[in-house]
């Protein structure tokens, strides 16, 4: 059905892993690995800045009367996002990453912004979900998607584990853009010429950005248009908001009919894209109990576990135990693969 050339390979994922364990000592200030990347204190800054989007975001979807439990955050990194949903919107869920290094300072970057709840922390791969069909009200991501080469299995993946009315909202992720020379990329922090070149602003049309992260093998890439219409297209759109970069959000749109001017900025300059999309359902089944209880499956076997002392699957016989307060549920060969050397 899908191409699997096109699914997230496993240099990409080791680059994740590798990656995220370096980079999250020096956003603590435990060490610089980077000197091209944000330190600690512009890490702050930055976080602070993408909290404060996201309690907006949150806030206006439940006045939308989207409901946002049970969650599901996809790529959350250290989990602030989910911190702040459990912290101040009440509500219970589970921030997936695959690099167990990031979900391991969840509690740290709690603090740092006083966030008293963390959430419930899953290490596994949005390939293969660890859950049951059906099992969130709500799911999201932002800045995700364009890790993966072909995001299209991961919003499949998505589709299954949201509930019938349920809703999936992304954000943060980018748009292809046409004019660019893609010489080379260019670290989160430019200095010397690049610095100039950004001033002038010539850079972001001769190169793209996230060197850091592609010299480990992380893969960064641009979604086109015609991908987001197929995401958007495997669910009810409710809002889709495109942002052409230099002006900020331009325009709405449900139906990504073939703009004039819309398309020709957007080749140039590059953008962004959010979206609200809603898995319909043919009846009014899944108006959801609140404290609904987050079941797990097996990433092999696909039945549910069950609960005894550790989960266990009764078909494999793996048992699932948590390291560090996390749960790793990872197909056996990809959990040899990525962490052969810890548990
Ligand atoms: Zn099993």
């Amino acid at each position: 059905m899908m191409n699997i050339n096109k699914l997230q390979n496993l240099l990409q994922k080791r680059g994740e892993i590798a990656f995220r364990r370096l980079i999250s000592q020096q956003h603590r200030g435990i060490r610089i690995h980077f000197t091209r990347e944000l330190t600690r204190s512009e890490m702050h800054q930055e976080l602070k800045k993408r909290l404060e989007n996201s309690r907006r975001d949150f806030s206006r979807l439940q006045n939308q009367g989207v409901l946002i439990s049970p969650y599901l955050e996809i790529g959350a990194e250290y989990g602030l996002r989910s911190s702040l949903i459990e912290s101040k919107f009440k509500v219970r869920g589970i921030a997936l990453d695959i690099a167990q290094s990031s979900l391991e300072q969840v509690r740290w970057f709690a603090n740092q912004f006083k966030l008293n709840r963390i959430p419930l922390r899953v290490c596994s791969d949005a390939h293969s979900l660890p859950f049951p069909d059906d099992s969130f009200a709500f799911i999201f991501c932002y800045q995700t998607l364009h890790h993966f080469p072909n995001p299209l299995p991961v919003v499949q993946e998505i589709f299954r584990v949201l509930k019938p009315n349920g809703y999936f909202f992304f954000a943060e992720e980018p748009i292809s853009q046409k004019f660019n020379l893609n010489l080379f990329r260019r670290p989160t922090k430019t200095t010397g010429l690049l610095k100039f070149l950004k001033i002038f602003p010539l850079l972001p049309f001769i190169s793209k950005i996230g060197k850091t992260e592609t010299d480990f093998g992380i893969f960064e890439g641009t979604i086109s248009l015609k991908v987001w219409r197929q995401i958007t297209q495997l669910f009810n759109p409710v809002a889709i908001q495109i942002e052409v970069f230099p002006f900020g959000y331009l325009t709405s749109t449900l139906t990504f009919k073939e703009w004039s001017w819309q398309q020709i900025i957007l080749d140039m300059f590059g953008g962004g894209i959010q979206a609200l999309l809603q898995k319909e359902a043919d009846t009014n089944e899944g108006k959801f109990k609140k404290n609904h209880t987050i079941k797990f499956t097996c990433p092999d076997c696909h039945i549910v576990l069950t609960p005894k002392i550790q989960l266990q699957c009764n078909k494999c016989g793996r048992v699932f135990g948590k390291t560090h307060g996390i749960l790793k549920l990872l197909p056996l060969d990809l959990h040899t693969s990525l962490y052969a050397k810890s548990t």
